[in-house]
């Protein structure tokens, strides 16, 4: 008997007849003797369209009622899958994050957890029952319900699978696991049947959305085996099939030591680029720019800072899409004439694109092979920044499917 906990997303809970669809995967895994705590999101769409009704009255509504409003969406899924299991013949019961609890700090729309309170879970699995808990959100220190940052499920379910040292998490989803790509961009992408921790953690923080990227760091820093599968399959095949089926998050430093140089291509559209021109170059001007920027809780992303002519330079950084407008606000009011810039400018059609591979370590190359490819391809590069594992770019958005499939290719990720 094992400690499982199952995560299932949004178009896996999508309709009744897929949620009825979980209660019978879920059923069969309680029937083979393990004891099951589920995770599942928002009915796909939900969460986009209760979120779109406060930005039908606001443009920038209170985070404190963004999250009252959009912690709702899992909050009926988690009540239809316990009826679907009942309905079954299973003992199940739902709760919301706050009545577990799973207390997070109060950074409403992205709060990060602080502890997850086992004790009541542990009762109800003893006692026969299916537990099904809410993604996504969480309750701060005053009570406010919070959540936890779009495509947050995921770290509910590994962060509840490490507060219960559950033997695994099975994040279960419309893929079968983790390709070298986004399958719906490249369709001869590969899917890999381990990927390394490191790996998956760039990957997620460049943009691949299988798996948010805390759900990557939890599973890391507790190191709990975590496994992406799908949940489109028969729930009735056989479960030995199911549990080795999918992608697992390796943790072994050699795993992929014969294999390729590099495992995947991440890209993220939501991207932005903001340039500081005519910044006078003396000591201290990043901080001056980019302080501003942080204290708003904007997270600035790549940055150059080019070389200075006659005392003057241009400084430029990449923030998320969404908060562009904020950014340039804030450049504009507390930063251009305190520091003596001429102007700022900036351009919201752009994305990042990224190879990555524990595999870069050891080989060289692999930026020139990159950079050949975009230029055989007549995509211009517009900024660069690179880690031991990864290599990335900013481009015009325009080409970003272009890059993504020319640099699969190049690599020679595709299946076979
Ligand atoms: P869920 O609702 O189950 O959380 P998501 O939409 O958040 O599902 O994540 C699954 C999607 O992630 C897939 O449908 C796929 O389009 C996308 N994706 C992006 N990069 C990858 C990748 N490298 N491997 C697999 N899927 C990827
Ligand atoms: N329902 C939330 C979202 O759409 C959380 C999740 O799906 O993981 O972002
Ligand atoms: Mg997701």
């Amino acid at each position: 008997m094992a400690l499982i906990v199952h995560k299932y997303g949004g178009t896996s809970m999508g309709s009744t007849e897929r949620i009825k669809n979980v209660a019978k995967r879920v059923a069969k895994w309680h029937d083979a003797g393990h004891q099951i705590v589920v995770v599942p999101s928002a009915m796909s769409g939900e969460t986009n369209r209760i979120i779109g009704l406060a930005k039908e009255i606001s443009a920038q509504p209170d985070p404190r009622e963004l999250d009252m409003i959009a912690s709702t969406g899992e909050q009926v899924s988690v009540g239809l899958l316990a009826i679907a299991l009942q309905a079954i013949g299973k003992q199940a019961v739902s709760y919301a994050g706050w009545q577990v609890a799973i207390k997070t700090d109060s950074a409403h729309t992205k709060a990060r957890i602080a502890s997850i309170d086992e004790t009541k879970v542990k009762a109800d699995l003893d006692a026969g029952k299916i537990v099904i808990i809410t993604g996504f959100q969480g309750v701060d220190e005053l009570g406010n319900i919070t959540t936890l940052g779009r495509g947050g499920s995921d770290t509910s379910a590994v962060a509840v699978a490490a507060a219960l040292k559950a033997q695994e998490c099975l994040i279960y989803t419309d893929v079968d696991g983790v390709y070298t790509t986004d399958p719906r961009v490249v369709s001869d992408a590969r899917r890999l049947k381990t990927v390394t921790f490191e790996e998956m953690l760039e990957m997620a923080s460049l943009g691949s959305k299988v798996l948010q990227i805390r759900s990557v760091e939890f599973a890391g820093n507790y190191r709990m085996p975590t496994r992406v599968l799908s949940s489109l399959t028969d729930p009735l095949i056989p479960l030995e099939e199911e549990a080795n089926s999918g992608t697992l998050i390796s943790f072994e430093e050699d795993t992929h030591m014969e294999q390729a140089t590099i495992t995947g291509i991440a890209f993220n559209r939501d991207e932005a680029k903001i340039t500081v021109l005519g910044v006078p170059d003396r000591p201290g001007i990043a901080y001056q720019i980019l302080g501003p920027v942080a204290d708003a809780n904007i997270e600035v992303d790549m940055i150059i800072q080019n070389q200075s002519v006659e005392g003057k330079t241009d400084f430029t950084f990449t923030v998320p899409r969404g908060e562009y407008t904020k950014a340039m606000d804030v450049l504009e009011t507390s930063v251009k004439a305190h520091i003596g810039a001429g102007s700022i400018v900036g351009d919201s059609k752009v994305s990042k694109v990224s190879v990555v591979g524990v595999g870069m370590r050891s080989h060289v190359g692999i930026a020139s092979q990159m950079f050949r490819t975009l230029s055989e391809e007549g995509i211009n590069i517009q900024m660069i920044s690179t880690s031991e594992i990864k290599i990335s770019v900013l481009i015009d958005e325009k080409y970003m499917e272009l890059a993504v499939r020319a640099l699969h290719k190049a690599f020679g990720l595709e299946s076979a």
